[in-house]
Order: structure tokens, then sequence, then C-alpha cells
């Protein structure tokens, strides 16, 4: 059901990503970053803020926050900051959190993506480097802390507030997300919290040129989470104010049983996290040749990749977008279309039946239990007419079940269409001699009765006379 904002209101949505960087280890010491690891296993005196303990900065996290912040169209500081943020929680064992402040490594970019067809622009303010808090786990009476997330390397990537709709906000993290996959520096599960995303939304009147308060959403999960989230804080936000009510500045959290925000604590404001320089380290130094050298060897992008499914393979520009989203996607599309060599018809059922049976299950790409082998012997036995195309979705539902061959599906149900003239001739007469009603009619102009032969045809041969030769020879056999 699509999302409608009361009438007169318009919503405004800015996103923090935070991407966590896919190194090895974590953003100032050589401990590693290793998920899953038993609790508090990766950490040492720098990630857990023992006095005296002095970070260094890890080159592969500078070198990947780099290559994300070109493929987002940002420019790149040669000489950028870390800054000390100062809170307390106990999860965050230094009393402060390494970030960047006022002179981040990327900013001033801008992306491009699809939203129900459309093509949405959206700015990125800054993505700047920074490490991960530790975990409070709440156990009954007791809280526990796990550091192995401290200290991990994050990047965060900040919008400007450039969205209106719930489906730009998840469409926006979903192609930075597919970005970041691509350059492999960040996995992009949201699940294990590789991904994770802020959602800031506020209202205001359609009249009205100034923004108002905007409410944080923190830690959201999921791309129909994000949605979901933002539907409810917009239409909350409308209500309070027609009530005559105000919006105070908060962090909220959703609730995704109950499908609803509620707050968690009053939002702090720059001045309250007391920012400085880190006086441990030196300003991170980039060489104009370093930097250029990592632009020459990006890997072909999302968008690149669409160009080339249209230039390569004469791919409507919708479907290159759609199958370039998740690069697991677009490989799978070339591994079929490499062996069946129909790209438009193997996009469409990549972009039709799987997409709609994986979304259907809940199931992310790289679950596909079709493989592209098969799909590309699906996609042959349509076009060179083994089958037609409605016994194709047959032979679908059954491969996606038993994750068997289309051609052993088809030999042992017996699908295989009749393509032999003289047979569907055969059945056709069979047809019009047992009917001799219709014919009379049909041949005293009532035109309509064709589809009825084409339909008994079909019924008599079970769905497997080819529909080109049914009609050849029944437009031979009644219109003579
Ligand atoms: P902080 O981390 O302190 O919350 P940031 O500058 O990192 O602040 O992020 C602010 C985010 O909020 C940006 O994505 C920005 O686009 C968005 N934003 C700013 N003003 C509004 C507003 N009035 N309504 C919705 N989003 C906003
Ligand atoms: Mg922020």
């Amino acid at each position: 059901m699509a999302f409608n904002i009361p009438q007169g209101w318009k919503a405004v949505i800015g996103l923090e990503i935070h991407a966590q960087l896919a190194t090895q280890s974590k953003m100032f010491s050589s401990d590693s970053t290793q998920f899953g690891s038993m609790d508090n296993q990766n950490v040492s005196p720098v990630s857990l803020g023992m006095p005296g303990a002095l970070p260094v900065i890890n080159k592969k996290a500078v070198e990947y926050s780099v290559k994300a912040g070109l493929a987002l169209g940002c420019k790149i500081r040669d000489s950028s900051v870390f800054a000390r943020k100062h809170y307390f929680y106990p999860d965050l064992a230094k009393g402060y959190q390494i970030s960047q402040y006022d002179l981040p490594i990327c900013y001033d970019g801008t992306i491009e993506f699809l939203v129900d067809g459309k093509k949405k622009q959206v700015n990125i303010q800054r993505a700047h480097m920074e490490e991960d808090a530790g975990k409070s786990i709440h156990d009954g009476a007791q809280s526990l802390i796990n550091y192995n997330r401290s200290s991990v390397p994050l990047l965060e990537i900040v919008s400007g507030p450039d969205m209106t709709l719930p489906a730009e906000a998840a469409e926006y993290t979903r192609t930075i997300r597919s970005i970041l996959q691509y350059l492999e520096v960040c996995d992009g599960n949201l699940e294990e919290g590789s991904l994770r995303c802020d959602c800031n939304v506020s209202v205001m009147k359609d009249s009205e040129t100034e923004f108002r308060t905007r409410v944080e959403i923190k830690n959201i999960n999921s791309f129909r989470f994000i949605e979901k989230a933002i539907e409810f804080e917009i239409l909350r936000q409308i209500d309070v104010y027609e009530d005559g009510g105000k919006i105070v500045q908060e962090t909220r959290l959703f609730d995704s049983a109950k499908n609803k925000t509620f707050s968690m604590r009053g939002k702090e404001e720059a001045k309250d996290y007391r920012y400085f320089r880190d006086p441990d380290l030196l300003p991170v130094k980039l060489d104009e040749t370093w930097i250029a050298n990592i632009k020459k060897n990006l890997p072909e992008l999302p968008i690149q990749k669409a160009k080339r499914f249209q230039d390569e393979f004469g791919l409507p520009e919708y479907d290159a977008l759609v199958l370039t989203q998740d690069k697991k996607m677009a490989d799978y599309f070339e591994a079929v279309v490499d062996k069946c060599k129909h790209p438009k018809p193997a996009s469409n059922w990549i972009m039709g039946e799987l997409l709609r049976s994986l979304n259907e299950e809940k199931l992310e790409f790289d679950q596909n239990p079709i493989s592209a082998d098969n799909l590309a012997d699906l996609v042959s036995s349509i076009e060179d007419q083994t089958i037609s195309g409605k016994m194709g979705k047959t032979v679908f539902i059954e491969m996606w079940k038993t994750k068997k061959s289309p051609k052993v599906i088809i030999a042992d149900q017996g699908m295989s269409q009749i393509t032999d003239p003289t047979t569907v001739e055969k059945v056709v007469l069979e047809v019009i001699k047992a009917n001799p009603g219709q014919v009379e009619q049909y041949k005293s102009g009532k035109n309509k009765l064709f589809g009825f032969f084409v339909g008994q045809v079909m019924k008599v041969s079970q769905g497997q006379a080819n529909p080109d030769l049914v009609n050849e020879m029944l437009k031979k056999h009644l219109d003579s």
C-alpha cells in the first residue's frame, strides 16, 4: 500500500548511515574485528581506553573511506582531522569516541537512484571516519558489556535533508549498501550491524520554507523498518502539530512489533559533546597521486554497470538499473546471459518470477535456490519453443521447490511442446469436428470465437501445442 502524507503537509528526511569498514583490524589498534568471537576477546589496552594507551590509525580504513567517498562523488580532503566526541556511557570505555568533526575525510558528494521508476538525487553532506562503541547486554538484574565492537572502524555517511518519502529513504539506503558492497569496503549485513541507519525526520506545511524540529530514529536494521518507522514518525508529528503541540528534538527508537517509535532520550546538540581535536592523533595527510590511484582502480560501480547492460545487452534503462542494484544479482544475470544468449527474456525472468519469489519468502539474493545455469536452460527451452511461456512458469515453480534442472522437470512431466505441424493439425481438425455449432457461428461472422477454438486445442493437447502453430492451423481450416 502506498504511503499518503496528509494534505497540506510535507516531510523532510535525512539519513546517517554507519557502515562498518571491512578491515581485519580495528580503527586504532591491531585487535581483530571478527564477528561472532567470544565476548571481550577482541580487545587490547587501546580499544579498552586504558590510560596511556595510544591509538595508531589503520591505513586500510583510510583507504576504504577514500574509495567509498570517491564512489559517492565526494571531494576528498587532503588533510582531515580526528576529534574527540565526549559522552558517558558504560560501553564507551574512554569516555569519548574518536570521530571526525569539522574536517571530515569526504564531503560534498551526490548519488542517484530510482524510486518507483523515477530518478531521485540526494546529496552526501559528508562521510567521516570514526570508531564504534561496545555493546551493553541487559540480562535480568545484571548488565554486561561486550567490548568486541569497541573501536571497530566505521564510516558515517550523512545525507542532506533531501528526501520527502519513506520509500526514498529505504531506496537511498539500498543504494549506499549496494555501492559499498561493489567496492568491497563493507559487507552491508544489516542483521550483524555492519550497516546501521539513523533516520532524521521532520514535517512542515507545504507553504513553509524553514525546516521544523527534527527527531532522530536510531539504529534501524531493515529496509522495511526504515519505511515503517518513518511513516509512523511523519504521521505522529503531524498529529502532534494538529493538536496544537510541539515536537522536541529527541532520539527515538522503533519498535517493530508494535510498529511505533518511542522516545529514548533528549537529543544532544554538538555543544554537549565538547568536541576538540584528538591530541593523540596527527592529521590524516593524503597524497594526491595516492588518491588518484585509488580512483583509477575503482571497480565498475552500479551506475556504470547499468550503462554497460544497456549498451552491451540492449536492455531498457529500467531493467539495467534494477539488475545492477545488487552485485550478486548483476553477476547472476551475466552468467545466465552468457549461457542462454537471450538478455531481455533472462532479465524478465529475474525481475519477474525470481524477484517475486525471493520477496515472498523474504530471501536475500544469494539465498536464491535456482542456479544461473538452470535459469539459462529454462530461458532457452522457452526461446527455442521446447515449452511454452506458460509451461515455463510451472517449470519455474518446480525448479524453485526441488532445485532440479528444467531439462529433468520437462522430461519427467512430459511437458515438451508439440511443434510437429501434422500433430497439431490433427488436434485442430478434431476440435473443429467436435464443435459444429461454434464453427457455423464463427463462419457467419462471430470472430470472437477464434479464442474459444484456441482454448479447446490447448485443452485437448494439455497445453502442449505450440501456440503459433495452433493459430496457423486454425486459420487454415476455419478461414478457408
Ligand atoms: P547528528 O549526528 O548530530 O544528529 P548530523 O549532522 O550527523 O547530526 O546529521 C544530521 C542529519 O539530519 C543529516 O542527515 C541531515 O540531512 C538531517 N537533517 C537536518 N535537519 C533536518 C530536518 N529539519 N529534518 C529532517 N532531517 C534533517
Ligand atoms: Mg551524526
